[in-house]
């Protein structure tokens, strides 16, 4: 008897429900791999980050006597055609929720009858699985502190082992690998499930310290586990079980993950469409100033160093995303599609459910409660980079600034700003922002 499992977003033999299932009812497994060139080319970027994750994941399932077969082509065509080459039975896969992921899993759903084979679906993209909660009368939690209160109590299904051994079925070629493309960022992290593995473990430790040091931009001390749980590479029931406490601030995040899930199975346009009602559409259309946020050099410090941080490391420090995209909508009133897909190309961890309910939220477009709050960037930037060191770091033309000066380079005398290679703060017509004053 033998099973496909086309592995997606679950880059990783351990805790993966759908190949622990699979090896455990099946004689033969087919560990797949599609390289779907509709998704290749959005993001340089993760299109190595995937790579390099499928590399090790082959090597995982070599060590365990099997391997991940690699196909290329249409994700649907190409596993049915591998599924009957088999003779398997059926298909397991991981549900997805973006709207890509939904059609793939429509497709193959009728495909899989016309051929009479099953498709199963498993969980593992989440801790707690999207529609698992629901509120009275609803069918998805439209708003985060409730959503929270009730993720906390969930039950969770048990976290699996990996599977000591996968046999593949007889005369499988495995395909080949091509060697990962070349990223974008010079400084991008690695991928992989052992990477991820040894970052999570070397990061734990730091747990403790996480309600104190997660907003500190220069302290740089998150997990950065986030490209990982995008693809997949570590499980995230796996990091929640291993955190503890449910209540916890670090679990808070991960319910963050699952909340915006949760809204996208809902709500699948959410990364073309504001998801509240009545949410103000009168954006400015301004094509220099999207290119000067875009680029980093905006002359808002605080701005362009998360910016180029982004375009350096493929990440960008969670107090920064929320500043920069506050700056792009808030302050230049620019609409937050294109900061979206501007994210979307650079993000290592770029996807549909956070990148767009993040993006919402920040814009007063989504499903924050308070919808008109601002960011103000100087602000913000003395409060979580007190003494400027985030800022000197990505921006060297202002290493020479010290202390928090840094942040306000037009307040800094005229002799010393013209040695400066920096441009003055953005003008946006119409508006008088107190911090320039
Ligand atoms: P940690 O602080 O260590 O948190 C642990 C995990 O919790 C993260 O890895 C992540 O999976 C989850 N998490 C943390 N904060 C959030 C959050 N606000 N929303 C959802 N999940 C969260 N995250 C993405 O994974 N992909 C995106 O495309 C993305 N786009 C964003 C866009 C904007 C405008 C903003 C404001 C935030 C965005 N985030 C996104 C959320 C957050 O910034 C990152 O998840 C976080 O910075 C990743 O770093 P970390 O792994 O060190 O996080």
């Amino acid at each position: 008897r033998t099973a496909v499992v086309l592995l997606t977003r679950d880059l990783r033999v351990h805790d993966n429900p759908a190949l622990a299932s699979a090896c455990s009812a099946f004689d033969r497994v087919v560990p797949l791999h599609v390289l779907d060139p509709a998704l290749a080319g959005r993001s340089a970027n993760r299109d190595r980050f995937l790579h390099q994750s499928l590399a090790d994941l082959r090597e995982a399932l070599r060590k365990r006597g099997g391997d991940l077969v690699v196909r290329h082509g249409d994700p649907v065509a190409e596993t049915i055609r591998l599924a009957r080459a088999v003779g398997a039975e059926g298909i397991g896969l991981s549900a997805d929720v973006s709207r890509y992921a939904r059609r793939r899993e429509r497709r193959l759903r009728e495909e899989c009858a016309r051929h009479r084979m099953f498709l199963r679906l498993f969980p593992g993209v989440t801790v707690v699985e999207p529609g698992g909660l629901t509120p009275g009368g609803g069918d998805h939690y439209q708003v985060f502190s409730p959503y929270h209160r009730a993720w906390q109590g969930a039950r969770r299904r048990a976290e699996l082992a990996a599977p000591r051994r996968v046999r593949l079925p007889e005369g499988v070629d495995p395909g080949r690998l091509p060697a990962p493309p070349k990223g974008d960022s010079p400084d991008a992290a690695p991928g992989g499930e052992s990477v991820a593995q040894r970052r999570l473990e070397q990061w734990l430790p730091t747990l403790d310290r996480y309600d104190d040091i997660h907003d500190d931009l220069a302290g740089d001390l998150t997990s950065r586990l986030s490209p990982y749980l995008r693809f997949g590479c570590v499980s995230p029931l796996a990091v929640a079980n291993r955190t503890h406490d449910p209540a916890g601030p670090f679990a808070r995040q991960l319910c963050w993950r699952d909340f915006h899930y949760q809204v996208t199975a809902a709500f699948p346009d959410i990364a073309s469409r504001a998801y509240r009602r009545g949410a103000r559409e009168d954006w400015r259309y301004d094509a220099p100033a999207l290119d000067a946020w875009t680029e980093g050099r905006t002359g808002m410090p605080i701005v362009d160093a998360g910016m180029r941080q982004l375009r350096a490391e493929a990440w960008m420090h969670n107090r920064a995303r929320l500043i920069t995209a506050g700056y792009l909508t808030k302050h230049l009133g620019l609409d937050w599609r294109p900061g979206l897909r501007v994210f979307h190309r650079w993000l290592l961890d770029g996807d549909v459910p956070n990148n767009s309910g993040n993006w919402q939220w920040v814009a007063g477009t989504g499903n924050d409660p308070r919808p008109h709050r601002g960011f103000n960037p100087v602000r913000q930037a003395e409060r979580y980079d007190p003494d400027g060191a985030y800022v000197r770091r990505w921006v060297p033309e202002l290493a020479g600034v010290e202390g928090k000066a840094v942040h306000q380079p037009w307040r800094l005398p005229a002799g010393l700003r013209r040695t400066l290679d920096y441009p003055p703060p953005l003008e946006v017509p119409g508006t008088d922002p107190v911090w320039l004053r």
